[in-house]
């Protein structure tokens, strides 16, 4: 059942809701109905959370824990998650509208595995020993950096939090997530099973608002060391500069235009399939969608044909029917910047609206937009350089892999990139040239959690994942300890 409000959750409790709070209206973007509500946290608030938060990782119940308690208490997350999927996914959907397929398929697995993940990786990560000088031992220890800030989006709430947290905690770390204003709602279950997992209070926090208040507050707050954010460009760069201020350590994963090239020897039905993941799965809103298609000139016009017949074929509907596979965007607000976007390219000479480009006429309520297709001439074009975040791709035709390169290449943004080819001289040529953080090849969306994941360009700052999310979430403390006496210089015996 959805939770009538939401407030924070602090030190293992939810807070009592406090009336004079600012209230935000939690909808359900299938029907446009009002479910929910938030009461935001104020400074005041974040400030109560980041000291619960501070003192949980002083007292050492977390942070000096072993290892192996870690460890077992992250399985038991992934446990209860498991058990508890179908609330998880009832209020994720409810409040993202994302179809139930994909969150029972895709988004709750993979807060899940979040967890298994970090659990395994803590019991296995090793650090280095130097000792090649015979005189000293010096080796490295890695310690939990403090208080993590982890700011998420709405797009995926839970598996891009859970990400966090489970990295952050797995290191010893407390924390304090604020989800979107616009997605708390899968949050709620998910707090409740911490303390059944054997997760001490205080380890994992939650504070709920708009960014320009809860997320400002968290990022000015001088009790966090490190921030982990997840969300847009122009919010990345305030946050940036924001926790300069306090010089916190911070990652930043932001936008993208990702290209999907597909030459003309590529497995085409294959290429097909994936491009249609790629662009509609998760209603199109996901920062890693294959939403700049550049097609190969001979096979341009075929794969643009079957392309909008597949697109035209897709079941939109209900989020909670498990045949839907393109629900409705978050908000009022998104369909109106994704129906911007068709305007542009509807006023625009070089682009051609192959299919969509409108609300769905057949919905009465909800934020239901028909999946589009655009044909662009140029890649200068509006649609081909600002991210849209909705089933929205554009196609662009090119001649021969100099010109598919520098397209790919033709953007602010370089999170991911596609590549479609069966020539393994193109595909070793394209994937060294191409300037984005990751590189499918011949494959959609395979996340590899041991593996660096982030961008280039204004795409991010830093990766996570395996590795690179320890490297976020610890300190680096080198030791040396000498193996034999020495003569130390005697400074002050002048006598
Ligand atoms: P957003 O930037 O509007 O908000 C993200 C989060 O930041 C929210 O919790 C928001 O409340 C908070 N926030 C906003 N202003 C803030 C401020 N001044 N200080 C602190 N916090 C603040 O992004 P969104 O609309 O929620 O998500 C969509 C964006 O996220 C897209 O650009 C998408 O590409 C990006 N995204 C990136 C990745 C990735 O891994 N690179 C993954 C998913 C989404």
């Amino acid at each position: 059942m959805t939770p009538k409000i939401v407030t924070s959750f602090i030190g293992g409790e939810w807070v009592e809701p406090n009336e004079s709070s600012h209230k935000i209206k939690i909808i359900h973007p299938a029907d446009e109905q009002h479910i929910s509500t938030l009461y935001e946290a104020d400074t005041n608030e974040v400030s109560n959370a980041a000291e619960t938060a501070k003192k949980t990782f002083d007292s050492g119940v977390w942070s000096n824990a072993s290892v192996d308690d870690r460890k077992s208490v992250l399985l038991a997350i992934k446990d209860l998650i498991i058990e508890n999927k179908e609330e998880i996914a009832e209020q994720e959907v409810m409040n993202t509208g994302a179809p139930i397929a994909q969150a029972y398929g895709r988004q709750i697995p993979r807060s899940a595995m979040n967890f298994e993940f970090f659990a395994e990786f803590i019991s296995q990560a090793s650090s280095p020993v130097f000792d090649q000088n015979p005189d000293y031992i010096t080796y490295v220890r890695r310690e939990p950096i403090g208080v993590a800030g982890l700011i998420a989006p709405w797009n995926a709430p839970m598996a891009l939090a859970t990400m966090k947290i489970a990295g952050a905690i797995a290191f010893g770390n407390s924390c304090i997530l604020k989800p979107s204003e616009l997605t708390p709602l899968g949050f709620v279950p998910f707090m409740n099973l911490l303390k059944k997992a054997g997760l001490p209070d205080g380890v994992i926090n939650m504070v709920n608002g708009r960014g320009s208040v809860t997320g400002t507050a968290i990022t000015q707050n001088e009790n966090i060391d490190v921030i982990a954010f997840t969300g847009g460009t122009e919010t990345g760069r305030v946050i940036g500069a924001e926790s300069g201020k306090t010089l916190k350590k911070i990652v930043t994963e932001l936008g993208g235009k990702s290209a999907n090239i597909i030459f003309s020897d590529a497995d085409f039905e294959r290429a097909l399939d994936a491009a249609m993941v790629a662009i509609f799965s998760n209603n199109g809103q996901q920062c890693l969608a294959g939403s700049r298609i550049l097609v190969e000139k001979p096979i341009a016009k075929e794969f643009k044909k079957r392309m909008v017949e597949r697109a035209r074929n897709l079941i939109i509907g209900d989020p909670f029917d498990s045949k839907t596979e393109i629900g409705p965007l978050i908000s009022k607000e998104q369909i109106e910047k994704v129906m911007s976007f068709a305007q542009t390219a509807e006023e625009s000479d070089d682009t051609n609206i192959l299919c969509g480009g409108k609300r769905c006429e057949s919905f009465q309520k909800g934020y239901y937009f028909e999946p589009t297709i655009v044909e662009t001439k140029s890649n200068q074009n509006t649609v081909c350089q600002e991210e849209i975040f909705g089933p929205f791709a554009t196609i662009l035709e090119f001649d021969g892999i100099d010109e598919a390169i520098e397209l790919a290449n033709d953007s602010e943004f370089g999170l991911v990139s596609y590549i479609w080819s069966t020539d393994i001289r193109k595909i070793m040529r394209a994937q060294a040239e191409i300037r984005a953080g990751v590189v499918w090849v011949n494959t959609p969306l395979m996340r590899e959690l041991r593996a660096p994941f982030g961008g280039y360009k204004n795409s991010g700052i830093g990766r996570d994942g395996g590795e690179w999310s320890r490297n976020l979430f610890t300190e680096e403390k080198t030791v040396s300890i000498p193996l034999k006496d020495f003569p130390i210089t005697k400074l002050g015996e002048n006598d």
